[in-house]
């Protein structure tokens, strides 16, 4: 098992960034700065919008970019010049790098026969993941893979992938060309082998969802930069930012301008009285942004909120009011057999609450990560 450490790692396309990039992102590199561990055995999501540089930074990892600035380590071993070939990673991509006339069980073989390992070895890792990856897979490696369909060629290119035994395994959207069902099981599947294998492994992709899924931690980024790197929890419960508050959570956190003055703040026809803590924090400001989950509310007094339309998710025992405060979306967790309403009335329950800076959108306060985990 492998740690991989970037330090202050920044890659900067130069001159072709200026031909594809927006208008506003000229001249910014595409990696900034970048510093992170992943733990031996870690399996890490990397998520965040497209073009914030996620490609880039499992390429640079890889070695099929180099740091303009910046090392990569490999166990404390200096790997930033080294040739993808001669890091012993593993690659998978959104689409499938198969040896199409190959069989499926060539495709898995093909690295032993150019690294001449013994024919049982080849067999018994073989074997190995062919367990892991369940009932059918046996069936599948036996055929050509221009005969397979997206799915079970993309569960093969994984599986080879594995068979190699490698120190660190890159994955890059793997499954987003698969469909919904499909690619619950293949995420599950996946999750599986690399739990059994405990290969540290980097895993792209722009769903939130699934970097939750995956990740043991996740690392969120944008433009470039990564704003923060944790659990689901440090993410959920103390964001750095307006930006990963925003990103992580369904339905997302609600922002809503407010006033200050002195130790309250105003919303709407309302006007709540921060508690200590709070108050301290917003001191000698005159407006934040305050960040509310649909959990965090008490309802029935405080702003009056207007419901636009309301969703019964009965899984989730709730329903969910959605409505405006202040001009902006706010959306309230209810009870599942709460009557239709067009508005109801809230007051946020400052445990809960977050509060962001009006202007920067740095976290001024979160509500920390609950005792109860
Ligand atoms: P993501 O994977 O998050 O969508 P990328 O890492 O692919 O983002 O891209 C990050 C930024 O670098 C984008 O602005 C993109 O246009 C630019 N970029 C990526 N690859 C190249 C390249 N080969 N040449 C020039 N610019 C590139």
């Amino acid at each position: 098992m492998v740690k991989v450490e970037l330090r202050s790692v920044t890659r900067n396309y130069g001159v072709q960034l200026e031909e594809t990039a927006l208008k506003e992102d000229k001249g910014r590199p595409a990696l900034e700065n970048i510093q992170m561990t992943i733990e031996h055995g870690e399996i890490i999501s990397i998520v965040g919008p497209s073009g914030c540089g996620k490609s880039t930074l499992l390429k640079v990892i890889a070695g099929l970019e180099f740091a303009d600035k910046g090392q990569v380590l490999f166990n404390d071993y200096d790997v930033t010049r080294i040739e993808p070939q001669h890091r012993g990673v593993g690659m998978v991509f959104q689409d499938y790098a198969l040896y199409p006339t190959m069989k499926g069980k060539g495709n898995l073989a093909y690295y032993f026969e150019v690294h001449q390992r013994t024919e049982e070895e080849m067999q018994q890792r073989t074997k190995e993941v062919a367990d892991i990856m369940g009932v059918g897979f046996d069936l599948l490696i036996g055929q050509r893979t221009d005969t397979l369909s997206g799915g079970e060629q993309q569960r093969v290119a994984i599986g080879r992938c594995i068979v190699r035994d490698p120190y660190v395994f890159l994955m890059d959207e793997p499954i987003s060309n698969l469909d919904a069902k499909l690619r619950e099981r293949t995420r599950m599947e996946i999750k599986k082998m690399l739990r059994k294998f405990k290969v540290t492994t980097v895993y792209v992709t722009h769903d939130q969802q699934e970097a939750i899924f995956m990740g043991d931690r996740i690392a969120v980024m944008r433009k470039g930069k990564l704003e923060q790197f944790g659990t689901f929890d440090d993410l959920y419960y103390t964001p750095a930012n307006l930006f990963v508050a925003t990103f992580i959570g369904t339905p997302p956190m609600s922002i809503i301008s407010a006033q200050v003055s002195g130790n309250t703040l105003r919303v709407e026809d309302a006007t709540w009285e921060l508690p200590p803590d709070l108050a301290a924090t917003v001191a000698g400001r005159t407006s934040v942004r305050l960040g509310m989950r649909a959990e965090g509310w008490d309802v029935g007094n405080g702003a009056t909120m207007p419901v636009r339309f309301m969703d019964r998710i009965p899984t989730e025992q709730a329903a969910f009011a959605h409505g405006n405060l202040n001009g902006t979306s706010v959306t309230v967790i209810l009870p599942l057999d709460a009557p239709n309403t067009h508005q109801i009335h809230v007051t946020p329950r400052w445990d809960a609450a977050y509060l962001f800076d009006a202007n920067d959108e740095t976290a001024l306060h979160t509500p920390g990560i609950p005792d109860l985990f």
